[in-house]
Protein backbone atom coordinates (compact mmCIF):
# COMPACT_ATOMS: atom_id res chain seq x y z
CA UNK A 1 0.00 0.00 0.00
CA UNK A 2 1.37 3.45 -1.25
CA UNK A 3 2.70 5.87 2.30
CA UNK A 4 1.43 9.23 2.20
CA UNK A 5 3.47 11.69 4.31
CA UNK A 6 1.83 14.03 6.78
CA UNK A 7 3.49 17.00 8.37
CA UNK A 8 1.82 18.65 11.03
CA UNK A 9 2.39 22.42 11.97
CA UNK A 10 1.24 22.95 15.53
CA UNK A 11 0.55 20.85 18.41
CA UNK A 12 -1.88 22.64 20.44
CA UNK A 13 -5.74 22.27 21.15
CA UNK A 14 -6.40 21.17 17.66
CA UNK A 15 -3.00 19.58 16.76
CA UNK A 16 -2.43 17.29 19.50
CA UNK A 17 -6.47 15.75 18.53
CA UNK A 18 -4.77 15.10 14.75
CA UNK A 19 -1.99 13.51 16.06
CA UNK A 20 -3.76 11.51 18.12
CA UNK A 21 -6.69 10.59 15.08
CA UNK A 22 -3.31 10.14 13.07
CA UNK A 23 -1.57 7.48 15.02
CA UNK A 24 -4.77 5.59 16.89
CA UNK A 25 -6.92 5.05 13.26
CA UNK A 26 -3.51 4.77 11.24
CA UNK A 27 -5.29 1.16 10.03
CA UNK A 28 -8.74 2.06 9.50
CA UNK A 29 -7.91 5.54 7.92
CA UNK A 30 -5.45 3.44 5.54
CA UNK A 31 -8.37 1.51 4.51
CA UNK A 32 -10.60 4.49 4.24
CA UNK A 33 -8.02 6.45 2.10
CA UNK A 34 -6.17 3.28 0.05
CA UNK A 35 -3.05 4.68 1.70
CA UNK A 36 -1.56 4.96 4.33
CA UNK A 37 -1.31 8.45 6.22
CA UNK A 38 2.36 8.60 8.08
CA UNK A 39 2.84 11.26 10.54
CA UNK A 40 6.38 12.47 9.51
CA UNK A 41 6.66 15.11 12.09
CA UNK A 42 5.21 18.02 14.21
CA UNK A 43 6.42 20.97 14.23
CA UNK A 44 6.28 23.52 16.78
CA UNK A 45 7.92 26.36 18.95
CA UNK A 46 9.18 24.38 22.12
CA UNK A 47 9.64 20.55 21.45
CA UNK A 48 9.64 20.02 24.90
CA UNK A 49 6.71 22.01 26.54
CA UNK A 50 4.10 19.31 27.86
CA UNK A 51 1.45 18.08 25.60
CA UNK A 52 -2.27 17.15 26.04
CA UNK A 53 -1.50 13.97 24.26
CA UNK A 54 0.81 11.36 24.43
CA UNK A 55 3.63 11.28 21.50
CA UNK A 56 7.16 9.93 20.80
CA UNK A 57 9.85 12.89 20.91
CA UNK A 58 11.47 12.39 18.08
CA UNK A 59 7.82 13.03 15.64
CA UNK A 60 8.47 16.83 16.70
CA UNK A 61 11.23 19.65 15.19
CA UNK A 62 11.39 23.59 15.44
CA UNK A 63 12.30 23.15 11.85
CA UNK A 64 8.91 23.76 9.95
CA UNK A 65 10.46 24.16 6.57
CA UNK A 66 12.30 21.41 5.99
CA UNK A 67 8.81 19.12 7.12
CA UNK A 68 6.79 21.18 5.02
CA UNK A 69 9.63 19.97 1.98
CA UNK A 70 9.21 16.38 2.32
CA UNK A 71 5.54 16.28 2.93
CA UNK A 72 2.80 15.11 0.47
CA UNK A 73 0.32 16.75 2.76
CA UNK A 74 0.90 19.41 5.54
CA UNK A 75 -1.85 20.46 7.84
CA UNK A 76 -1.46 23.66 9.80
CA UNK A 77 -2.52 24.29 12.67
CA UNK A 78 -0.31 26.76 14.52
CA UNK A 79 -2.86 30.05 13.98
CA UNK A 80 -2.03 33.34 13.33
CA UNK A 81 -0.43 35.36 10.48
CA UNK A 82 3.56 34.38 10.13
CA UNK A 83 4.92 31.99 10.04
CA UNK A 84 1.90 30.32 8.93
CA UNK A 85 1.33 32.11 5.27
CA UNK A 86 5.34 31.52 4.64
CA UNK A 87 4.57 28.23 5.52
CA UNK A 88 1.61 27.14 3.28
CA UNK A 89 3.34 29.02 0.58
CA UNK A 90 6.00 27.15 0.89
CA UNK A 91 4.63 23.61 1.04
CA UNK A 92 2.33 24.89 -2.09
CA UNK A 93 6.07 25.68 -4.03
CA UNK A 94 6.88 22.28 -3.28
CA UNK A 95 3.31 20.66 -4.42
CA UNK A 96 1.97 19.42 -1.08
CA UNK A 97 -1.41 19.43 -0.12
CA UNK A 98 -2.83 22.10 2.55
CA UNK A 99 -5.20 21.88 4.99
CA UNK A 100 -5.51 24.30 7.67
CA UNK A 101 -7.99 25.80 9.86
CA UNK A 102 -6.69 29.02 10.12
CA UNK A 103 -9.66 31.17 9.52
CA UNK A 104 -7.53 34.71 10.53
CA UNK A 105 -5.27 34.18 7.64
CA UNK A 106 -8.07 33.03 5.11
CA UNK A 107 -9.93 36.21 6.03
CA UNK A 108 -6.86 38.43 5.87
CA UNK A 109 -5.53 36.96 2.82
CA UNK A 110 -7.39 33.90 1.23
CA UNK A 111 -7.51 34.98 -2.08
CA UNK A 112 -3.75 34.83 -2.86
CA UNK A 113 -3.31 32.06 -1.06
CA UNK A 114 -5.93 30.06 -3.05
CA UNK A 115 -4.43 31.53 -6.32
CA UNK A 116 -1.23 30.23 -5.84
CA UNK A 117 -2.48 27.03 -4.71
CA UNK A 118 -4.95 26.78 -8.29
CA UNK A 119 -1.65 27.83 -10.05
CA UNK A 120 0.09 24.86 -8.53
CA UNK A 121 -2.77 22.68 -8.66
CA UNK A 122 -2.89 21.46 -5.33
CA UNK A 123 -5.56 21.81 -2.98
CA UNK A 124 -6.11 23.61 -0.53
CA UNK A 125 -8.71 22.78 2.58
CA UNK A 126 -10.15 24.83 5.43
CA UNK A 127 -12.97 23.20 6.97
CA UNK A 128 -12.01 23.55 10.24
CA UNK A 129 -11.69 27.20 9.85
CA UNK A 130 -15.42 28.35 10.02
CA UNK A 131 -17.76 26.46 12.77
CA UNK A 132 -15.81 24.09 14.35
CA UNK A 133 -16.75 20.51 14.09
CA UNK A 134 -19.82 21.17 12.26
CA UNK A 135 -19.27 20.27 8.04
CA UNK A 136 -20.78 23.75 6.37
CA UNK A 137 -18.21 24.87 3.71
CA UNK A 138 -18.10 21.52 1.57
CA UNK A 139 -21.91 21.73 1.90
CA UNK A 140 -21.75 25.27 0.80
CA UNK A 141 -19.05 24.95 -1.85
CA UNK A 142 -19.92 21.43 -3.33
CA UNK A 143 -23.86 19.98 -2.21
CA UNK A 144 -25.22 23.45 -3.16
CA UNK A 145 -22.99 24.37 -5.94
CA UNK A 146 -25.98 23.39 -8.18
CA UNK A 147 -28.32 25.81 -6.37
CA UNK A 148 -28.39 30.06 -5.46
CA UNK A 149 -27.88 30.46 -2.22
CA UNK A 150 -29.56 33.68 -1.02
CA UNK A 151 -28.56 34.50 1.99
CA UNK A 152 -26.23 32.45 5.21
CA UNK A 153 -26.76 33.52 9.10
CA UNK A 154 -24.18 31.80 11.26
CA UNK A 155 -23.82 32.01 15.09
CA UNK A 156 -20.02 31.27 14.38
CA UNK A 157 -18.58 32.18 17.70
CA UNK A 158 -18.94 30.43 20.83
CA UNK A 159 -17.67 32.79 23.10
CA UNK A 160 -20.57 35.48 22.49
CA UNK A 161 -23.34 33.06 22.19
CA UNK A 162 -22.21 31.75 25.43
CA UNK A 163 -22.41 35.49 27.42
CA UNK A 164 -25.64 36.40 25.53
CA UNK A 165 -27.21 33.17 26.41
CA UNK A 166 -25.98 33.43 30.24
CA UNK A 167 -27.64 37.08 29.53
CA UNK A 168 -30.62 35.94 27.94
CA UNK A 169 -31.26 32.99 30.68
CA UNK A 170 -29.84 34.76 33.86
CA UNK A 171 -30.58 38.69 33.19
CA UNK A 172 -26.76 38.99 33.93
CA UNK A 173 -24.98 42.60 32.44
CA UNK A 174 -22.48 41.71 29.93
CA UNK A 175 -19.41 42.31 31.99
CA UNK A 176 -20.56 39.40 34.87
CA UNK A 177 -21.60 36.92 31.65
CA UNK A 178 -18.34 37.37 30.69
CA UNK A 179 -16.34 37.25 33.87
CA UNK A 180 -18.29 33.82 34.15
CA UNK A 181 -17.41 32.86 30.62
CA UNK A 182 -13.50 33.66 30.96
CA UNK A 183 -14.41 31.49 34.56
CA UNK A 184 -15.24 28.74 32.79
CA UNK A 185 -12.78 28.67 29.71
CA UNK A 186 -14.87 29.64 27.03
CA UNK A 187 -13.27 33.11 26.43
CA UNK A 188 -9.56 34.37 26.75
CA UNK A 189 -8.42 36.57 29.33
CA UNK A 190 -8.48 39.54 26.65
CA UNK A 191 -11.65 38.45 24.76
CA UNK A 192 -11.72 41.42 22.21
CA UNK A 193 -11.78 39.01 19.31
CA UNK A 194 -14.40 37.29 20.30
CA UNK A 195 -16.68 39.95 21.82
CA UNK A 196 -15.55 42.73 18.96
CA UNK A 197 -17.11 40.47 16.45
CA UNK A 198 -13.51 40.38 14.66
CA UNK A 199 -13.47 36.26 14.60
CA UNK A 200 -16.74 36.07 13.79
CA UNK A 201 -16.29 38.84 10.62
CA UNK A 202 -14.00 36.18 9.90
CA UNK A 203 -15.42 33.31 9.49
CA UNK A 204 -18.25 35.84 7.37
CA UNK A 205 -15.86 36.62 5.28
CA UNK A 206 -15.27 32.87 4.41
CA UNK A 207 -18.97 31.93 4.11
CA UNK A 208 -19.71 34.70 2.16
CA UNK A 209 -17.21 34.24 -0.21
CA UNK A 210 -17.93 30.69 -0.87
CA UNK A 211 -21.82 30.85 -0.80
CA UNK A 212 -21.59 33.87 -3.34
CA UNK A 213 -18.37 32.46 -5.91
CA UNK A 214 -16.80 35.87 -4.95
CA UNK A 215 -13.66 36.52 -2.86
CA UNK A 216 -14.87 38.66 0.37
CA UNK A 217 -11.89 39.66 2.70
CA UNK A 218 -12.36 41.07 6.37
CA UNK A 219 -12.36 44.78 5.20
CA UNK A 220 -15.68 44.34 3.54
CA UNK A 221 -17.22 42.99 6.70
CA UNK A 222 -19.51 45.16 8.53
CA UNK A 223 -18.64 44.48 12.21
CA UNK A 224 -20.17 45.25 15.80
CA UNK A 225 -19.47 43.48 18.24
CA UNK A 226 -21.66 42.53 21.87
CA UNK A 227 -20.08 44.78 24.11
CA UNK A 228 -22.39 47.77 24.10
CA UNK A 229 -25.81 44.93 24.31
CA UNK A 230 -26.79 45.67 27.76
CA UNK A 231 -29.41 42.99 29.99
CA UNK A 232 -32.09 46.30 29.25
CA UNK A 233 -31.93 45.47 25.72
CA UNK A 234 -32.32 41.57 26.44
CA UNK A 235 -35.30 42.00 28.52
CA UNK A 236 -36.50 44.33 26.06
CA UNK A 237 -35.89 41.78 23.93
CA UNK A 238 -37.82 38.97 25.73
CA UNK A 239 -40.47 41.73 26.15
CA UNK A 240 -41.35 41.52 22.69
CA UNK A 241 -40.45 37.93 21.89
CA UNK A 242 -36.86 38.07 20.57
CA UNK A 243 -33.88 36.71 21.87
CA UNK A 244 -30.90 38.50 20.62
CA UNK A 245 -27.69 36.65 18.88
CA UNK A 246 -24.12 37.70 17.17
CA UNK A 247 -24.55 36.56 13.48
CA UNK A 248 -22.58 36.77 10.96
CA UNK A 249 -24.93 37.08 7.90
CA UNK A 250 -24.01 37.34 3.92
CA UNK A 251 -26.95 38.27 2.14
CA UNK A 252 -27.76 39.22 -1.45
CA UNK A 253 -29.96 42.07 -1.56
CA UNK A 254 -31.51 43.92 -4.44
CA UNK A 255 -30.42 42.78 -7.94
CA UNK A 256 -28.65 45.03 -11.16
CA UNK A 257 -26.54 48.04 -10.29
CA UNK A 258 -28.64 48.59 -7.26
CA UNK A 259 -27.69 44.90 -5.93
CA UNK A 260 -24.63 43.39 -4.34
CA UNK A 261 -23.79 41.37 -1.34
CA UNK A 262 -23.92 42.74 2.54
CA UNK A 263 -21.75 40.34 4.48
CA UNK A 264 -21.84 41.97 8.49
CA UNK A 265 -21.54 40.50 11.90
CA UNK A 266 -23.87 42.23 14.40
CA UNK A 267 -26.25 41.85 17.81
CA UNK A 268 -29.33 40.80 15.86
CA UNK A 269 -32.85 40.00 17.23
CA UNK A 270 -34.51 37.10 16.54
CA UNK A 271 -38.02 35.69 17.46
CA UNK A 272 -37.81 32.87 19.74
CA UNK A 273 -39.67 30.40 17.22
CA UNK A 274 -36.62 31.11 14.69
CA UNK A 275 -34.60 27.84 14.58
CA UNK A 276 -31.17 30.02 15.44
CA UNK A 277 -32.95 31.17 18.46
CA UNK A 278 -32.79 28.12 20.17
CA UNK A 279 -28.89 27.34 20.16
CA UNK A 280 -28.00 27.67 23.38
CA UNK A 281 -24.08 27.93 25.65
CA UNK A 282 -21.41 27.81 23.05
CA UNK A 283 -22.84 25.58 20.32
CA UNK A 284 -22.28 27.46 16.52
CA UNK A 285 -25.24 27.02 14.03
CA UNK A 286 -25.05 28.08 10.39
CA UNK A 287 -28.92 28.90 8.49
CA UNK A 288 -28.77 28.77 4.87
CA UNK A 289 -31.34 29.91 2.27
CA UNK A 290 -31.43 28.57 -0.89
CA UNK A 291 -33.58 29.12 -4.17
CA UNK A 292 -34.24 25.47 -4.62
CA UNK A 293 -33.25 23.57 -1.25
CA UNK A 294 -35.11 26.69 0.44
CA UNK A 295 -33.99 26.50 4.27
CA UNK A 296 -31.38 24.55 5.71
CA UNK A 297 -29.75 24.43 9.28
CA UNK A 298 -26.28 23.10 9.90
CA UNK A 299 -25.75 22.63 14.30
CA UNK A 300 -22.73 21.77 16.32
CA UNK A 301 -19.45 22.15 18.34
CA UNK A 302 -17.94 25.06 16.92
CA UNK A 303 -14.96 24.74 18.50
CA UNK A 304 -12.73 22.63 21.32
CA UNK A 305 -9.98 20.45 20.27
CA UNK A 306 -11.41 16.86 19.39
CA UNK A 307 -14.42 18.62 17.61
CA UNK A 308 -12.41 20.74 15.44
CA UNK A 309 -9.91 18.00 14.49
CA UNK A 310 -12.88 15.79 12.83
CA UNK A 311 -13.29 18.65 10.47
CA UNK A 312 -9.29 18.66 9.73
CA UNK A 313 -9.62 14.86 9.38
CA UNK A 314 -12.33 15.16 6.94
CA UNK A 315 -10.42 17.45 4.94
CA UNK A 316 -7.25 15.20 5.34
CA UNK A 317 -9.14 11.88 4.32
CA UNK A 318 -10.38 13.95 0.89
CA UNK A 319 -7.43 15.46 0.29
CA UNK A 320 -5.35 11.95 0.57
CA UNK A 321 -8.18 9.91 -1.75
CA UNK A 322 -7.54 12.45 -4.16
CA UNK A 323 -3.58 12.46 -4.00
CA UNK A 324 -4.31 8.16 -4.48
CA UNK A 325 -6.74 8.49 -7.55
CA UNK A 326 -4.80 11.13 -9.32
CA UNK A 327 -6.30 13.81 -11.31
CA UNK A 328 -6.86 17.52 -11.05
CA UNK A 329 -7.31 19.35 -7.30
CA UNK A 330 -10.83 21.27 -6.87
CA UNK A 331 -10.54 24.65 -7.90
CA UNK A 332 -11.17 27.40 -6.09
CA UNK A 333 -15.03 28.40 -6.33
CA UNK A 334 -14.38 32.51 -7.02
CA UNK A 335 -15.74 32.56 -10.38
CA UNK A 336 -18.08 35.02 -9.94
CA UNK A 337 -17.20 38.89 -9.36
CA UNK A 338 -20.21 39.73 -6.96
CA UNK A 339 -20.43 43.42 -6.00
CA UNK A 340 -20.60 44.62 -2.09
CA UNK A 341 -23.61 46.58 -1.14
CA UNK A 342 -22.18 49.56 1.14
CA UNK A 343 -24.24 49.49 4.76
CA UNK A 344 -26.10 52.67 3.97
CA UNK A 345 -27.39 50.30 1.17
CA UNK A 346 -28.29 47.48 3.47
CA UNK A 347 -32.32 46.76 4.01
CA UNK A 348 -33.51 45.13 6.98
CA UNK A 349 -36.19 45.17 10.04
CA UNK A 350 -35.36 47.37 12.95
CA UNK A 351 -36.43 47.31 16.81
CA UNK A 352 -36.41 50.32 18.21
CA UNK A 353 -36.85 51.25 22.27
CA UNK A 354 -37.77 54.65 23.30
CA UNK A 355 -38.53 55.69 26.88
CA UNK A 356 -40.93 58.51 26.34
CA UNK A 357 -43.25 61.16 28.48
CA UNK A 358 -46.36 60.12 29.17
CA UNK A 359 -48.27 62.54 27.67
CA UNK A 360 -50.99 62.80 24.53
CA UNK A 361 -49.99 63.21 21.08
CA UNK A 362 -46.53 61.35 21.60
CA UNK A 363 -47.49 58.14 19.30
CA UNK A 364 -48.36 60.80 16.58
CA UNK A 365 -45.37 62.80 16.79
CA UNK A 366 -43.21 59.75 16.48
CA UNK A 367 -45.32 58.21 14.01
CA UNK A 368 -44.54 61.10 12.21
CA UNK A 369 -40.73 60.68 12.00
CA UNK A 370 -40.96 57.64 10.83
CA UNK A 371 -43.73 57.92 8.19
CA UNK A 372 -41.63 61.39 6.90
CA UNK A 373 -38.22 58.69 6.40
CA UNK A 374 -39.74 56.12 4.56
CA UNK A 375 -39.58 53.65 7.49
CA UNK A 376 -42.74 52.24 7.56
CA UNK A 377 -44.26 50.60 11.15
CA UNK A 378 -44.83 46.61 11.58
CA UNK A 379 -45.33 46.50 15.21
CA UNK A 380 -45.79 48.94 17.83
CA UNK A 381 -46.25 48.14 22.08
CA UNK A 382 -46.32 50.58 24.80
CA UNK A 383 -45.59 50.54 27.91
CA UNK A 384 -47.42 53.02 30.44
CA UNK A 385 -46.17 52.97 34.35
CA UNK A 386 -48.63 51.91 36.80
CA UNK A 387 -48.79 54.96 38.19
CA UNK A 388 -51.15 56.64 35.58
CA UNK A 389 -49.38 60.08 33.94
CA UNK A 390 -46.47 62.09 33.90
CA UNK A 391 -43.39 59.32 34.35
CA UNK A 392 -41.71 58.39 31.22
CA UNK A 393 -43.52 55.35 29.29
CA UNK A 394 -42.17 52.96 26.77
CA UNK A 395 -42.49 52.44 22.98
CA UNK A 396 -41.19 49.88 21.16
CA UNK A 397 -41.04 49.45 17.68
CA UNK A 398 -40.59 46.91 14.98
CA UNK A 399 -40.53 48.42 11.18
CA UNK A 400 -40.41 46.78 7.58
CA UNK A 401 -36.54 46.24 6.24
CA UNK A 402 -35.90 49.78 5.61
CA UNK A 403 -32.43 51.04 4.85
CA UNK A 404 -29.66 51.89 7.21
CA UNK A 405 -29.54 55.19 5.79
CA UNK A 406 -33.42 55.74 6.41
CA UNK A 407 -32.99 54.29 9.80
CA UNK A 408 -30.40 56.95 10.99
CA UNK A 409 -31.97 59.30 9.48
CA UNK A 410 -35.11 58.47 11.72
CA UNK A 411 -33.36 57.64 15.07
CA UNK A 412 -31.97 61.13 14.49
CA UNK A 413 -35.07 63.29 13.92
CA UNK A 414 -36.61 61.08 17.07
CA UNK A 415 -33.89 61.92 19.41
CA UNK A 416 -34.53 65.81 18.12
CA UNK A 417 -38.17 65.08 19.70
CA UNK A 418 -39.25 67.14 23.21
CA UNK A 419 -41.07 64.40 23.74
CA UNK A 420 -38.15 61.95 23.97
CA UNK A 421 -37.07 60.80 27.06
CA UNK A 422 -34.34 58.42 25.36
CA UNK A 423 -33.60 56.03 22.63
CA UNK A 424 -33.13 53.17 24.93
CA UNK A 425 -32.15 50.34 22.32
CA UNK A 426 -31.63 50.52 18.25
CA UNK A 427 -31.15 46.96 17.17
CA UNK A 428 -31.70 44.83 13.38
CA UNK A 429 -33.69 42.01 13.33
CA UNK A 430 -34.09 39.19 11.68
CA UNK A 431 -36.41 36.31 10.60
CA UNK A 432 -39.44 38.10 10.83
P1 LIG B 1 -2.89 26.52 19.96
O1 LIG B 1 -3.45 25.61 21.00
O2 LIG B 1 -2.43 27.87 20.33
O3 LIG B 1 -1.64 25.74 19.29
C1 LIG B 1 -0.78 26.34 18.40
C2 LIG B 1 0.38 25.37 18.11
O4 LIG B 1 1.17 25.96 17.08
C3 LIG B 1 1.27 25.10 19.30
O5 LIG B 1 1.64 23.74 19.34
C4 LIG B 1 2.52 25.97 19.03
O6 LIG B 1 3.73 25.40 19.46
C5 LIG B 1 2.53 25.98 17.51
N1 LIG B 1 3.13 27.22 17.01
C6 LIG B 1 2.64 28.48 17.12
N2 LIG B 1 3.48 29.35 16.53
C7 LIG B 1 4.52 28.63 16.06
C8 LIG B 1 5.71 28.97 15.38
N3 LIG B 1 6.02 30.23 15.10
N4 LIG B 1 6.56 27.97 15.03
C9 LIG B 1 6.27 26.68 15.35
N5 LIG B 1 5.14 26.30 15.99
C10 LIG B 1 4.28 27.27 16.34
O7 LIG B 1 -3.91 26.68 18.75
P2 LIG B 1 -5.24 25.83 18.43
O8 LIG B 1 -6.32 26.23 19.37
O9 LIG B 1 -4.89 24.38 18.32
O10 LIG B 1 -5.64 26.42 17.01
C11 LIG B 1 -4.90 26.07 15.85
C12 LIG B 1 -5.60 26.65 14.62
O11 LIG B 1 -6.90 26.07 14.49
C13 LIG B 1 -5.81 28.17 14.66
O12 LIG B 1 -5.67 28.70 13.36
C14 LIG B 1 -7.23 28.30 15.12
O13 LIG B 1 -7.84 29.51 14.68
C15 LIG B 1 -7.87 27.11 14.43
N6 LIG B 1 -9.10 26.66 15.10
C16 LIG B 1 -9.06 26.37 16.42
C17 LIG B 1 -10.22 25.94 17.04
C18 LIG B 1 -10.21 25.59 18.50
O14 LIG B 1 -11.25 25.21 19.04
N7 LIG B 1 -9.08 25.68 19.20
C19 LIG B 1 -11.42 25.85 16.31
C20 LIG B 1 -11.41 26.13 14.94
C21 LIG B 1 -10.24 26.54 14.34
P3 LIG B 1 4.06 25.23 21.04
O15 LIG B 1 3.07 24.23 21.54
O16 LIG B 1 5.45 24.74 21.10
O17 LIG B 1 3.88 26.60 21.64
Amino acid sequence: MKTLKVALLGCGNVGSQVARILRDDAESLASRVGARLELAGIAVRSVDAPRDVDLPRELFTTDAEKLVEGADIVIELMGGLEPARSLILHAIGHGAAVVTGNKALLAADGPALYGKADAAGVQLSYEAAVAGAIPILLPIRDSLAGDRITKVMGIVNGTTNYILDEMDTTGAQFADALADAQRLGYAEADPTADVEGHDAAAKGAILASLAFHTDFDLNQVWCEGISSVTAEDIAAAQEAGFVIKLLAIAEKIGDGADGGVSVRVHPTLLPRRHPLAAVHGAFNAVFVEAENAGELMFYGQGAGGTPTASAVMGDVVRTARRLVLGGPAAPGSATGRVPELPMDKVTTSYYIGLEVSDQPGVLAAVARVFADNGVSIETMRQTVPADGGGAAAQLRFVTHRATEAALAATVEAIRGLDVITSVTSVLRVEGV
